[in-house]
This record gives structure tokens, sequence and C-alpha cells, in this order.
């Protein structure tokens, strides 16, 4: 298991939170996660637009970072955690003022439970005529929810993620409570990271946008991922632009593997490519006896 080797406490450094979008369908996560990207551009990108790599970064008013897994629902948080490979930190609840408490919300709650993950709850749609923010506020009490506007400790924000109304409030409450939460890993080691999303691509062969759990990542680094290995090529920012190295909390694509591995698959780095294509064939036979035992005769 990935959290089995602890790092020394005294080798460990602050690090970005990693932030999930959660909640009912149509209120208003891609939206969101749309609107925080546009935050993310920087002049001169092209068209403005930032790639999508499954995660990206935004800074915050203090000079801090945060990074938002770019995949709305709830398949990635539960399809990771089912791998052992937890990779968020907080979840923002997606709430529509005007729709209320709804099936996908009550279970984003209950994940979020399961989890032991704190959640910012986000009010959206407040620009809406029908919207009653305080109506979820009552809600969520009876689902033990209980918001600062209500006495209690979840934070909560009023926000329209087409108007792009308060979405500095929400960084900032993200912030706040990333600061409470003192994240932290150690830089200084072989990486460690989670796949984030992955895929075969024309021109670059397997690509892999990944999380940096702990360690840094570079260019020659070997590495196994899944039942894949390989030898990392380029390391590719958010912004598209070729880094030299990435540290924890950074997600970056990966160029250089062997085949495409899963969503939640942890890479990591080893000393030598002997050992990495060892360590893959082992795994891609146990794959293989896995799906015969379970074949339908
Ligand atoms: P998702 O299914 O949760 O990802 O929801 P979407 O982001 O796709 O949004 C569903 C619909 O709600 C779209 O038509 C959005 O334009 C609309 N929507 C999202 N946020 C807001 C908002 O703040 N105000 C209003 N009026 N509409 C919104």
């Amino acid at each position: 298991d990935e959290e089995t080797e602890k790092d020394d406490p005294a080798t460990l450094k602050p690090r970005p939170p990693v932030v999930a979008v959660m909640g009912h369908v149509d209120h208003g996560k891609t939206s969101l996660l749309d609107a925080l990207r546009g935050e993310n551009v920087t002049a001169g990108e092209a068209g403005g637009i930032t790639q999508h790599i499954g995660a990206y970064q935004v800074k915050t008013k203090k000079g801090g970072v945060i990074t938002f897994l770019d995949t709305p629902g709830h398949e990635a948080f539960t399809q990771m955690r089912q791998r052992g490979a937890s990779v968020t930190d907080i979840v923002i609840l997606v709430v529509a003022a005007d729709d209320g408490l709804m099936p996908q919300t009550i279970e984003a709650i209950k994940h979020c439970r399961e989890a032991n993950v704190p959640m910012i709850v986000a009010i959206n749609k407040i620009d809406k005529e029908g919207a009653n923010p305080q109506k979820v506020r009552e809600r969520l009490l009876e689902h033990e929810i209980i918001v600062e506007a209500m006495g209690g400790e979840v934070q909560d924000v009023e926000i329209s993620a087409l108007k792009k109304t308060n979405l500095d409030q929400l960084i900032e409450k993200l912030a706040l409570q990333a600061e409470l939460m003192e994240l932290s890993a150690n830089p200084d080691r072989p990486a460690e990271a989670v796949v984030v999303e992955a895929q075969l691509d024309k021109g670059r062969g397997a690509v892999a946008t990944v999380l940096i759990k702990r360690g840094t990542l570079q260019r020659g680094d070997t590495f196994v991922v899944g039942a894949e290995s390989g030898k990392v090529r380029a390391v590719i920012d958010d912004h598209g632009k070729q880094l030299k190295k990435a540290t924890p909390g950074m997600p970056v694509e990966v160029l250089g593997l062997s085949g495409v591995p899963s969503a939640g698959d942890v890479l990591t780095v080893v000393e030598n490519e002997t050992r990495a294509r060892e360590v893959a064939s082992y795994r891609k036979e146990q794959q293989n006896k896995a799906r015969t035992t379970q074949a339908p005769v």
C-alpha cells in the first residue's frame, strides 16, 4: 500500500491541497470547474484556454496554490479510492440553490464522510430567480452538515458559476481549510504519484496525467505504474509547458509509458529499468490470472 512506508516528519514540507468537485447532475460542477480554470489562464496562452489534462492549479491571493481535479462527479473520487490511492484533500459540494439537496448530493455527503474528507459547500446558481440558499442550509442540517451560517464549522459560500460571482471567496475558503489541515509531503525522495487520467495519444504515445503525492518526478526517472513501466520522457504542466521536475501536489502529464494505465494506479519511481519491467510484468500476470478466474464459463 502506498501509505505504508511513512516519511520522517523532519523531511515534510507544505504542499498544495487537492480539491474535487462533487454534487448532483446539472447543479453546476462543470461550470464551476470551467470558471475556476479560467482564473488560471495566463496572458499569452493560446486562445486564453488552458489545456485539459484532468487537473489544474489556481493561485490564491496570498501566493498559495490549489490543485483542482478537473473531472466533475463521483467517479474519479471513488475509483481512485477503491484502488487505495486517496488523492482528494477537500471536496467542494455543489448544490444548486433553486433545486436543493438531491440524491447525488446526499451520495456525495456519504462519500466524504466515509473518506473522512472535509467539505466546503458551494451554494450555486444564486443568480437565478427562485434561488433559496437558506433552504439549502436547512436541508443540510437535516443531514448533520452544519454550515458556518448556521453556527457550525462547515464553510459555505454562495456562488454563481455562470456569472463568476464569489469565486474569489470560494478560493480563499479553500485556502483557509487547507491551512488548517497542514498538508505536507517529502519532496526529497523518489516520486510517488497517482494517475488521474490516461490515454493513447496519436503523436505522443501513452500519456498519463498524474498527481504527485510525494517526492520529485523528473525527466529520465524510471517508473512502474499499475502493470506498465517506463522512463519519463517529458513532464508537462497544465499550461502545456515542459518542466524539469514536478513536486508534491502538482498535476502533470507524463510521457514515456509502455502502455496506458488506469485512473487510480500509483506511479512509483524505481532504481532501474530491469526492476521496473519485472514489477510491471508480474502485475500483468496477476491481472491476467484474475481475469481468467473471473471469466464466465
Ligand atoms: P453539472 O452536471 O453539475 O456539471 O452541471 P453543468 O455545469 O453542466 O451545469 C448545468 C446547467 O446549469 C448548465 O446549463 C449551466 O449553464 C447551468 N448553470 C451552471 N451554473 C450556473 C449558475 O451559477 N447560474 C445559472 N443561472 N446557471 C448555471
